[in-house]
């Protein structure tokens, strides 16, 4: 049956900075020619939603607003200029970020280095006439373009760089978080360090984000793998998962780089991965590095931070420090990639996650800040 416009459903809606999502009747105004309709079936949360949830991401997004940004569900509606003509209506469908698909590096196959990034994926707003596709029912619009999709809510328009194939829609829950957090740990080891096995690795932050870089160095695998938390139960899972060492930084004495080096022999790691966006910690990720080493900033750190690095050593010991945003993927060929490593039982992300109804909500979120939960699954 054709989807009809306007089209009354229901999303989590965040009123105001600090406000509660709260599941709220929204209207679908139309679907533009570069938009996919997609019903969604779940959402992983992120901590990014948490960001905008509480007026992080002010002023780039207002409010009300819809969060969530990364997701699985069905095609009940295709924009008639979607360029990918391989998307049938009933096509279960991954969501990730969104890019412009006309810049030079959307052409080069390069969506996370789209210059557009920050507009199209932090404002809640994707379409070019500042418009939004969804308001209340009391006619004010709402910011319903997160990561041009919007996930956390039963039906989302999302833009069509945002859209992947899942060919295996019995895993869709599994697969649900690609799109963000696990193809930003993944992405950061395979697509921008690319360890070689002999090469040593640590990790600052077992979140989800983390534990998907471990798993991904663990796959190719490499020589050694240092996760740093201050929670016993993810480090705990980080060497289930491939951690050939843990430290837990509430724990030590020495400094946390002087930690690191002493689990390489006094050398230190090839590649540092930072997912907390902590100064401090990212401090310490730069001074546990080798000679020629490099470090991943993966967490975002407040726009307006600074910190101390000893200039003189990271020039004479060849090191670099980069940043790395969704783990510079193009989520059309990473997220299949990523998904055949699982089916070859090589990133067992379900590890990760646990399913929530959408009545759970505020549990998801709770049991995500106290690292019970890595990765939380709302379940439309
Ligand atoms: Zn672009
Ligand atoms: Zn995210």
């Amino acid at each position: 049956m054709a989807v009809r416009f306007p089209l009354e459903t229901e999303a989590f809606v965040v009123d105001k900075a600090g406000g509660d999502f709260v599941m709220t009747p929204i209207v679908i105004q139309d679907l533009r020619p570069d938009e996919v309709l997609v019903e969604m079936r779940y959402s992983g949360i992120c901590h990014t939603d948490l960001l905008l949830q509480h007026g992080g991401l002010a002023p780039l997004i207002d409010f009300p607003a819809i969060g969530g940004h990364e997701g699985a569900g069905i095609i009940r509606a295709i924009g008639s200029q979607v360029k990918d003509k391989s998307l049938q209506l009933g096509d279960p469908v991954l969501l990730s970020f969104a890019a412009c698909g006309n810049c030079g590096s959307c052409r080069d196959d390069q969506f996370s280095r789209c210059p557009s990034f920050p507009s199209l994926n932090l404002t809640g707003i994707c379409r070019k006439d500042g418009s939004t596709p969804a308001m209340l029912s009391d006619g004010r619009p709402v910011r319903s373009q997160f990561f041009g999709q919007s996930s956390f809510s039963r039906v989302s328009v999302a833009h069509e760089t945002c859209v992947v194939k899942c060919p295996y829609p019995d895993d869709m829950t599994i697969y649900s978080p690609m799109g963000c957090g696990y193809q930003t740990g993944a992405g950061t080891i395979l697509n921008v360090l690319k360890p070689r096995p002999d090469q040593t690795v640590a990790v600052f932050g077992a979140g989800s984000v983390g534990v998907a870089a471990i798993l991904a160095a663990a796959s190719i695998p490499v020589k050694q793998i240092v996760a740093v938390d201050v929670v016993e139960r993810k480090l705990a899972l980080a060497q289930e998962l491939g951690a050939t060492h843990t430290i837990n930084s509430s724990k030590i004495k020495r400094s946390l780089a002087d930690e690191v080096k002493n689990v390489t022999g006094g050398l230190g790691v090839d590649f540092s991965i930072d997912t907390t966006g902590v100064s401090k910690v990212i401090e310490q990720m730069l001074n546990c590095l080798a000679y020629g080493g490099t470090a991943a900033s993966v967490g975002a750190p407040p726009m307006d931070d600074k910190i101390t690095v000893g200039s003189g050593s990271f020039f004479a010991e060849k090191k670099m420090w980069v940043g790395v945003t969704e783990g510079e993927s193009h989520p059309p060929e990473f997220i299949p990639r990523l998904v055949n490593l699982h089916r070859e039982g090589k990133f067992p992300v379900e590890k990760l996650s646990k399913v929530y109804s959408v009545e759970e909500m505020k549990k998801a979120i709770s049991d995500m800040k106290h690292g019970t939960v890595l990765k939380p699954i709302i379940k439309f």
